[in-house]
């Protein structure tokens, strides 16, 4: 019982709860055996009842560790595996089985995000093998980078995946999060070629990534691949920047507003123009 209250709480309002350190009694070589195993995994939080994160109301599992540091980057306390409570499979399946009720009836699902989810993929396999196990559509919020991680059997798993594209040329997506492109277009082709749903998110920030050319390109790029059943055009806000300030990180855009209602519909448009759905 004791145990038990003293447990970091799974559930959180929203992933804009700062959360740290709470993976840090695990010894270093105790996070190595953990990811490799898959059976436990680190988490920032469980959240309930987003709209946004996959069709219908979701629960969202956020987990911790990101190799990319964008510099729009809403949740920087996610980065570190260890700010992340350790839980095992068999404690989210309970979760998943909490809610599999209320998801089935709002025709919603359970969405793994992050964080990024691939860089635990062993732990990310065992949730979706445990959500489809009970009945309940699942989705994949990923930057793709290590997309080749997963088997084309593991990929079954996945109802949806979200795959978040942050930038078209290849110089200035590095400087924005400090890592290369290419994966994550060559995940985009492979989930294409292999017929699995994609949702394509794009995070629109005045001034750092609302080059409407280069926008251009990636829906030329959807557009090719067949399976991007809709743009979702995220307006950056300013919710994540305490946890800036809170962790010493350098910040960047401290004054950045968010992007206009114009902005939003000339992206929008752009994607439009080439068929796609964006919203
Ligand atoms: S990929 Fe996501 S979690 Fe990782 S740094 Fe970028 S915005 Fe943050």
């Amino acid at each position: 019982m004791r145990d038990a209250a003293r447990r970091p709480r799974l559930e959180a309002a929203s992933p804009f709860e700062l959360r740290v350190d709470l993976g840090h009694r695990i010894p270093e070589t105790g996070v190595r055996a953990a990811i490799a195993s898959g059976d436990v995994g680190f988490l920032h939080s469980f959240t309930t009842g987003a709209t946004v994160d996959g069709p219908g109301v979701r629960l969202v599992a956020w987990t911790s560790g990101c190799m990319w540091r964008c510099r729009y980057c809403h949740n920087p306390d996610t980065w570190a595996v260890t700010n992340g409570i350790p839980v095992s499979v068999a404690r989210a399946t309970e979760q998943l089985r909490k809610y599999r009720q209320g998801l089935n009836m709002m025709a919603g699902g359970f969405t793994l995000s992050g964080g990024e989810p691939l860089m635990q993929h062993r732990f990310a396999v065992k949730l979706f093998a445990a959500a489809k196990e009970l009945g309940i559509h699942t989705a994949l919020d990923t930057n793709g980078f290590y997309g080749a991680r997963l088997t084309d059997a593991e990929l079954e798993q996945v109802d949806l995946v979200l795959l978040d594209i942050k930038g078209w040329n290849a110089e200035r997506h590095t400087a924005l999060t400090g890592m290369d492109n290419a994966p994550t277009l060559e995940f985009a082709r492979r989930l294409a070629g292999r017929k699995r749903a994609m949702w394509l998110r794009y995070v629109l920030v005045p001034g750092l990534t609302d080059d409407l050319d280069d926008i251009a390109h990636i829906a030329r790029f959807a557009v090719t691949l067949g399976n991007v059943e809709r743009v979702d055009v995220l307006p950056f806000h300013q919710m994540g920047k305490y946890k800036w300030a809170e962790l010493h990180l350098p910040y960047t855009l401290p004054d950045t507003e968010p992007p206009d209602a114009q902005l939003v519909e000339r992206t929008l448009e752009v994607f439009r123009r080439e068929g796609l759905r964006a919203h």
